[in-house]
């Protein structure tokens, strides 16, 4: 059971998997489709099919069709065996790759000689199969089997239309006496479409989500800083950016609270930087749990970071920078190897509530002074600058 769910997670995203597997799939999916092909002969040759059917069907070709259809059925055996084979071997060799779609194609051009180059199962295939061959598979082998398919398509269409061949030999009528589309042909034309048509589609929609999913777990990554799991430098300043918009917009005031520890430069000297990095895990994860939900919390550079405080004034958000400083102030860190770590952090804080002209920038410009002043004022404490009367200071 265990093993069946690794196999289904290691096999859940098409676009992971190696040249061989795809290869082998749609080997395998080319052995089903013939073998559907093969049953349909099957039955119009057998005693139990309506002895109406032989008014539409070519029994005569349907026969030579069975023989040469037990022909691709037993090559494509051996075929999808040889890449299950191989590609243990050469898992990533693109010769699968351009054997699978060749014969996807050559093998698939038959059968729309077969049942004919209009008809709508080989429309399907057409314009399907090289949507989901250029996802999967080697573009120029995609390429290739297409170009092969569509000049031996024109071929056989022409030649049709010149009699030199047959159109849809399977069948000899495909209307009623009446004039009207009889309805056996209709129904097999449904026999042979839809197995391209839902492997298709469950397949697009498949790899699609995954892509998607993929999409987004790449663009989180590239907006978390990979050691706190914090949103990263670009990341917090977006938001800083939006809730300044915001800010402006609707003239609601929001702060600015910029925390750096202290002398963390000496818990890398003394204790190594692997220390140092526990150390700001754990500060990120105290700052996090110190703020308001709606609170952002970025890792702004080093050991510096930057928390924006929407919706909050001047008192609000040194209520919120005290308890910041107390809890990193009260944090223990266990660090093996060295005795328990007590960290304090000096943060500087700004609030737009006087003045909603200000940028952007210019608020961390603030926040960044304040926080210089906080260090100049002995470290572990708040500075809060106020334009009119300089910066203030509080602990
Ligand atoms: P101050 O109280 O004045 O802020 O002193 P400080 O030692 O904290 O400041 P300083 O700017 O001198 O040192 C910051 C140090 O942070 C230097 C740098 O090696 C370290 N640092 C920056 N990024 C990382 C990191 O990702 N991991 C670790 N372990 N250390 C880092
Ligand atoms: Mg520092
Ligand atoms: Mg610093």
């Amino acid at each position: 059971m265990v093993k069946l769910k690794t196999l289904l997670r290691e096999y859940s995203n098409p676009l992971e998997w190696s040249a061989g597997t795809k290869a082998a799939l749609l080997l395998c999916f080319t052995l089903i489709v013939h073998t559907q092909y093969f049953l349909w002969a099957y039955y119009q040759l057998s005693p139990y099919a309506p002895e109406t059917n032989q008014h539409y069907v070519n029994l005569d070709f349907i026969n030579e069709y069975k023989t040469h259809l037990n022909c691709i059925l037993m090559l494509s055996i051996s075929f999808f065996g040889l890449v299950l084979w191989l590609r243990k071997r050469y898992p990533d060799s693109e010769f699968h790759e351009y054997l699978a779609t060749q014969y996807f194609a050559l093998t698939l051009l038959y059968g729309a000689y077969a049942i004919g180059t209009l008809s709508i199962a080989t429309g399907v295939v057409i314009a399907g199969a090289p949507v989901v061959g250029f996802i999967l598979f080697n573009r120029r082998a995609v390429i290739l089997a297409f170009v092969i398919s569509l000049a031996g398509h024109w071929l056989i269409s022409y030649g049709t239309t010149f009699g030199d061949m047959p159109y849809a030999p399977v069948v000899q009528n495909i209307q009623e006496a009446d004039g009207s589309l009889s309805h056996f042909w209709l129904e097999t034309m449904y026999y042979f479409t839809a197995p391209h048509l839902i492997v298709l589609t469950v397949f697009a929609y498949h790899v699609l989500s995954r892509w998607r999913q993929r999409e987004d777990e790449i663009r989180q990554l590239s907006l978390t800083d990979p050691l706190t799991q914090l949103s990263n430098r670009r990341s917090i300043l977006s938001s800083l950016a939006r809730e300044h918009e915001r800010s402006r917009r609707h003239g609601i005031s929001f702060s600015l609270l910029l925390v750096d520890l202290d002398h963390f430069k000496k818990i890398n000297d003394t204790w190594g930087h692997p220390a140092g990095d526990q150390v700001l895990i754990e500060t990120a994860k105290v700052l996090k749990a110190s703020v308001r939900q709606n609170d952002y919390v970025g890792r702004y550079g080093g050991e510096e970071f930057l928390v924006v405080l929407p919706d909050t004034d001047f008192e609000g958000a040194h209520h919120l920078a005290e308890r910041c400083r107390q809890h990193l102030e009260g944090l223990t860190i266990d660090i093996t190897g060295s005795p328990s770590l007590n960290i304090t952090g000096s943060i500087g804080l700004f609030c737009n509530m006087d003045d909603y002209s200000v940028s952007a920038e210019q608020m961390l410009h603030y926040a960044d002074e304040a926080l210089y002043k906080a260090k100049k004022s002995g470290r572990n404490c708040i500075v809060r600058y106020n334009e009119a009367s300089e910066t203030q200071s509080s602990t």
